[in-house]
């Protein structure tokens, strides 16, 4: 049995990853304390219930399914909550980290592919971000994801522990077997809002902001698929395996769209309006964020097929119709 332990695994990204993990042959062993994830969710391996703050929690899961790799999704990731709740995630996003691993090193664990984020970037005029564009991220958020990066690099110069940092720009869609989906509570992402939105569960979406330095003043991100994003996922896991060392690669297209664009695109899908009202900046946001890199395809032969922003919301569009967890 090849184990890999999945923190965060009942979560948005993780569970989808558990999903791509088993059918690349894998069990993916669930860590996840439920604070954001679901227990339904879980549904392709193991599941445990432990917390990265706690030492002993980690060290059991390890004793217990003796993993060959770790991925490491569990992570508070609201930008705008990060703003007001700095502490909350130094300490558990940075802490966690650490904690888990030292877990690995502890271990024999070797292999370690790490969630990371394109708000590692901050603001930088205009360009397309590569895997080279310096990091000086203007959130809480951010700077506490490069925190962890840094703390790999220096696991890495002492001690036996190899990593792939993924830095995602911004994940979208859904499975579309729809078996798991994109479900917060409370909900904070832009699709699932607007479509929140169309569907009269809300009364509307807010822009936030509207007076950006972009072509319609609203902030412009590089939106990916979930279902793309995990496979690149399996992909770094056997570079690792494989013995290749330790690598960074962004996840995104290359393709910028506005908070605007992607409306029009809602609407075009499901085709129904999106009620829309025009609010303030959200602390923390980035005026735009896209990669301007292909060093996924190239060097780890990663090929999205299905992140077109039609295809996303298409997804999200099915899951979000049909499928919501409850605990
Ligand atoms: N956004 C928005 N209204 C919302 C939620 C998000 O206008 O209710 C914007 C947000 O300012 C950002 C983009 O949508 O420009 C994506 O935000 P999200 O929170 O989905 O992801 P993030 O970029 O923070 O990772």
């Amino acid at each position: 049995m090849t184990n890999v332990l999945v923190t965060g695994g009942a979560g948005y990204i993780g569970s989808h990853a558990c999903k791509a993990l088993k059918a690349a042959g894998y069990t993916p062993v669930c860590f996840d304390n439920h604070s954001t994830g679901w227990e339904e969710a879980v549904k392709f391996g193991p599941s445990i219930k432990g917390d990265l703050l706690n030492p002993s929690e980690i060290a059991t899961a390890f004793e217990k399914y003796n993993p060959v790799a770790v991925m490491h999704f569990a992570a508070l990731s609201q930008v705008g909550e990060s703003m007001q709740k700095p502490g909350k995630y130094w300490r558990e996003n940075v802490l966690g980290a650490v904690n888990l691993v030292e877990a690995a090193v502890a271990h024999g664990c070797t292999n370690f592919v790490f969630s990371s984020t394109c708000a590692t970037y901050g603001e930088h005029d205009n360009i397309q971000l590569d895997e080279d564009t310096p990091q000086e991220p203007i959130n809480a958020y951010g700077a506490s994801k490069k925190a962890i990066e840094d703390i790999l690099q220096n696991f890495a110069d002492s001690h036996d522990l190899n990593h792939v940092i993924f830095r995602y720009f911004n994940v979208a869609g859904a499975d579309p077997e729809g078996e798991i989906g994109e479900f917060h509570q409370p909900e904070t992402h832009l699709v699932p809002l607007m479509l929140d939105a169309i569907e009269g569960k809300r009364p509307a979406l807010t822009v936030f902001g509207t007076d950006y330095d972009t072509p319609d003043g609203t902030c412009i991100r590089d939106y990916v698929h979930v279902m793309d994003l995990v496979d690149a996922h399996i992909l770094g896991l056997k570079w690792l395996q494989d013995g290749k060392g330790n690598a960074v690669f962004n996840l995104g297209t290359g393709s910028g769209f506005s908070v605007r664009e992607v409306a029009a695109h809602s609407k075009a899908v499901t085709n129904k309006e999106v009620p829309i009202v025009e609010g303030p900046r959200r602390a923390g946001d980035c005026t735009k964020l896209v990669s301007g890199s292909e060093k996924a395809e190239k060097v780890l032969g990663w090929q999205p097929t299905r992140s077109t922003l039609e295809t996303m919301i298409t997804d999200a569009w099915r899951w979000h119709q049909n499928g919501h967890y409850t605990k």
